[in-house]
This record gives C-alpha cells, sequence and structure tokens, in this order.
C-alpha cells in the first residue's frame, strides 16, 4: 500500500477493522456492474483497510487518524449504489457507517436517525406510531437512511413529495469533518443539501432529521393495458389525481413483464402493466381511473418483510435487477422527461429506439410538477452507441443523468459540482481524502488549481 496502514492501525486500536484483502477487495464493491464502461473501470480497485466505527466518538478518531496520514477514506453503508459511489477509487480505508444505527427521537412529522440505520428498519419503528418515511429507494430492504442521502436520489413515495432535493425532504444533518482535529458540524434546512447526492465527498453524515408521512395502510395492486401508451396516459391521470393517496405509480413495458419471476403469473402476456401503492381508502376513485383502459390483475396489502419481495421492487432500479438476473447483456440509463410535453416526449422517444430502448416509468413530482423520471432499459452495443442514445435524449429535451460515469459532475444533469458542495468540501475536507475522484473538480486547498 501508498499508505502506513500499520501505523493507522495502531491509532485505531480498539476500533473493529478488516485488513483481510478478499474481504475488503469484496466490500469495496458497489453495484456499479449494471454499467459494462463502470465494470471494466472499477474491477480492481479496493480499499486498504475497513474500518466499523459504533458510535459517532469512533468516526471521529478514524477522521482524525486519516487526516494526519494523509490516508484517503470512503464512507460505506449498504453498498447498493449503482456508479462505483461507494468503491474507494484511490485505496485507503472504507468506514463501514452501518454501526450507527436507530432513531435518536421523534416527534409528529419528524425524526431523527442515525445515518447507518437501515430504511426499512426505520419504517418499521416508526410504523407503531404512525408515521413511516416520505420516500424510499426500492433498495430499501438494504439500503441505509444516509446512504440514501448521500448517493440517492428519490424514489417510492417521490410521486406526492418530489425528490430528496425538494425543499423540505432533508430537514437537518450532522456531519464530521476529516482533519486532523475534526468539527461536528450540524446542517439545517437548506445547508442540509451539502450533503445530498455528494457521494460521501462533503463529510461523514452520522445523524439526519428527516420529514414523515402517515403510514397509510398501502395495497399493491397490478393493472394490465392493451399497449404501453395505455398504462402510461392512465399512470399519468392517477399521479395527477391530487385526491388519491399514492406511493407508487409505475407503468412497465410488456416486453419486460417476462423477465418478472414469481410476478410473471400477474402479468398477462402481451400485456403492458401499471404497478401501483394506494392507500386502502383511495381504492375506489383509483379504480374508476384505471378502469376505463385496465383490468386490475392483482390487489393485496403491501408487504415487505422477511420472506417476500414487496411490489416495489420491480420497480425503480429494480426493474433493471429483475432482467439482470437472466441476461446480462443490458444496461440502464436514468433519465428525466419534460413535464410540459410529457406524453409527447414519452411516445417519441419509445418511437426513436424501438427495441433498443425498453420503457418503464416512474411519475414523480419535480419542482412542483407532476412528470417522470424513468431507468428504460438499453440493449446495449458499444460505448459509442451509448452516447448517442444519450445525445439524442439529450437533443429531444429529455435529461439524463449518466450512470456510466464515476464523478459527480459526468453523471450530474447540468455537468458541475453544485457550487455550494463545492465550496463546502474546502470547508470540511481541505485535503481532499473523502471518496477522492468522485468530486472531480476539487482541487485540495493549498495546491495549484
Ligand atoms: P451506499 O451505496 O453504501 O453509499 C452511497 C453513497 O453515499 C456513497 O458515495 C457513500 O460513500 C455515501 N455514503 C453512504 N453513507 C454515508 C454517510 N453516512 N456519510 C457520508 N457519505 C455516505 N436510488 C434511488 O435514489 N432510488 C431508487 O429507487 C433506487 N433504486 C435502486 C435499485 C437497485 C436494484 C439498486 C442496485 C440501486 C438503486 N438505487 C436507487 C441506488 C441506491 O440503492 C440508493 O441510492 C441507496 O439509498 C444507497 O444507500 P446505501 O446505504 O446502499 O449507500
Amino acid at each position: 500500500s501508498r499508505y502506513d496502514i500499520a501505523a493507522l492501525k495502531e491509532d485505531l486500536a480498539g476500533i473493529a477493522l478488516i485488513d483481510e484483502a478478499q474481504v475488503v477487495r469484496k466490500r469495496s464493491r458497489d453495484f456499479f456492474w449494471y454499467s459494462p464502461i463502470l465494470n471494466q473501470q472499477l474491477a480492481d480497485k479496493s480499499a486498504d483497510i475497513i474500518a466499523m466505527p459504533r458510535d459517532e466518538a469512533e468516526v471521529v478518531r478514524i477522521a482524525a487518524a486519516c487526516a494526519r496520514r494523509r490516508i484517503p477514506l470512503t464512507v460505506r453503508a449498504a453498498g447498493t449504489g449503482n456508479y462505483g459511489q461507494a468503491v474507494p477509487l484511490e485505496g485507503g480505508v472504507l468506514l463501514d457507517i452501518t454501526g450507527l444505527t436507530g432513531i435518536e427521537w421523534q416527534k409528529p412529522g419528524i425524526a431523527r436517525i442515525a445515518a447507518g440505520a437501515r430504511m426499512l428498519d426505520v419504517d418499521i419503528a416508526l410504523r407503531e406510531t404512525g408515521f413511516e418515511q416520505r420516500m424510499h429507494p426500492s433498495t430499501k430492504r438494504s439500503a441505509t437512511v444516509g446512504g440514501f442521502v448521500a448517493g440517492g436520489s428519490g424514489g417510492v413515495g417521490s410521486v406526492t413529495y418530489g425528490g430528496l432535493r425538494e425543499p423540505g425532504n432533508i430537514l437537518a444533518a450532522r456531519v464530521v469533518t476529516v482533519e486532523e482535529e475534526p468539527r461536528i458540524l450540524e446542517l439545517r434546512d437548506d445547508a442540509a443539501q451539502k450533503v445530498n447526492r455528494a457521494y460521501g465527498t462533503t463529510g461523514i453524515i452520522t445523524a439526519l432529521e428527516m420529514p414523515l408521512a402517515p403510514a397509510w395502510p398501502w395495497i399493491d395492486v397490478i393493472v394490465a393495458f392493451d399497449s404501453y401508451m395505455d398504462a402510461f396516459e392512465t399512470g399519468y391521470e392517477v399521479a395527477l389525481a391530487d385526491g388519491i393517496v399514492k406511493k407508487l405509480v409505475t407503468p412497465i413495458s410488456s416486453v419486460i413483464t417476462p423477465y418478472f419471476g414469481a410476478l410473471k403469473a400477474h402479468c398477462p402476456e402481451g400485456k403492458s402493466i401499471l404497478i401501483c401503492m394506494i392507500a386502502e381508502g383511495s381504492l375506489g376513485p383509483f379504480k374508476a381511473i384505471v378502469g376505463k383502459r385496465g383490468t386490475v390483475t392483482y390487489e393485496s396489502p403491501s408487504e415487505e418483510g422477511p420472506g417476500t419481495v414487496p411490489l416495489y421492487e420491480y420497480t425503480w432500479n429494480h426493474t433493471t435487477l429483475q432482467w439482470l438476473k437472466s441476461d446480462r447483456s443490458i444496461t440502464y440509463l436514468q433519465c428525466l422527461f419534460p413535464h410540459d410535453r410529457l406524453v409527447e416526449s414519452a411516445r417519441e422517444t419509445i418511437a426513436a429506439f424501438g427495441d433498443e430502448l425498453l420503457p418503464h416509468h416512474e411519475f414523480i413530482r419535480f419542482g412542483g410538477k407532476v412528470t417522470a423520471s424513468a431507468l428504460p432499459i438499453l440493449r446495449y452495443s458499444t460505448p459509442e452507441r451509448l452516447n448517442e442514445v444519450i445525445a439524442q435524449h439529450e437533443a429531444a429535451g429529455v435529461f439524463i443523468a449518466n450512470p456510466h460515469v464515476v464523478s459527480l459532475e459526468d453523471g450530474s444533469r447540468h455537468k458541475r459540482a453544485e457550487a455550494d458542495q463545492l465550496g463546502f468540501k474546502r470547508e470540511v475536507d481541505p485535503q481532499g481524502l473523502l471518496n477522492p475522484g468522485k468530486m472531480a473538480s476539487f482541487v485540495p486547498v493549498g495546491q495549484p488549481k
């Protein structure tokens, strides 16, 4: 190793460490293999050692030791990120944050949660009080609250609340800086956005204050349609119906459902489907809308406990995973459609790419408007063709957040780091030790730009 790991181990005496190369290499990976490009680029990246703090005091000791010895530090939570976000590009320490768990306190509508808590555990605990998290990724059963805020964007629940970037969806974050004498900062309101989707480059999050939603009795529903656009337009109508309480509205193409394992029984051959989570009390008006063109093929209370596969594990980026289980030749894109010509725009991309790009969309709110994001399945051929497909989307007014690149900047819609995140990094990680290579435009303090 390039770093003095032996000395680091002495500094960290009493903290659980793993330096068995095989284990370290395995945990240095995440779900970047969905991208054939990243799969090549990141195959041999590994940390030197894993540190597993039990509490914030141990996080501070690890941060201090790394700063003193100039050793890179990459936070890893559940490791379900899709772009190598938790992959240590320059080795060093992998800080496993999953030892920091539990709900610190809760008031009606707000909870203060340890960053390493698993989102499913959090909802199970909250539900006893009639609340749940506003939104979660489809990886809820493994993902952590901190990993979602640092690496995710939105998911199940975003059809009602929008994504994590919407004001009010992250209330506060507690952050440990990476300096010889680490500071602990409390970021509130707007300032909390400095850690949102910064891939852990702007401080180690130890706790989050998150807004909650009423825990409705959710009903999982599948509706079958003759055509994809029937499913899409009906989903749009459901998403626009403000009186219908909903958590998930996902049209999926008939070309994709044959890859749906156990769910196939409820997906008639040749039919496109709409997957929804609807509050029990809203089922009547919901069925009045979907019944105009579709047929309900499945209806059951939502389940997400052990031994079950929640319906949402067929949506968002789980759709890609369902397909990858039997065919590794495909990959995917991340799209945001224009709200003001949504239906036309969806129809255009479907027509433009035919069988190369297989559609499923996620209705969401974005900046106060109902629109759709999408993670369409792409039959992969070459990097050049992939870039062409991306460029064609952008030319047609569909934003792409490229999931085939490692840096924040390349993956963002605007191809740059958020200015307040870049500036904040100079304060909390002046040497650039946190997840190096991910915020590519950062230059360590004191070095020429
Ligand atoms: P990790 O993957 O461990 O980390 C993610 C990033 O956050 C890394 O850069 C890491 O360094 C950083 N990080 C983690 N914890 C901290 C911390 N405490 N302090 C500072 N930095 C930290 N994402 C969505 O937004 N919506 C979806 O619906 C969705 N669906 C998915 C479906 C599949 C099948 C897969 C494989 C991924 C999906 N994702 C989705 C991506 C990912 O699962 C989520 O973003 C998830 O919330 C990441 O949480 P994690 O605990 O696994 O974080």
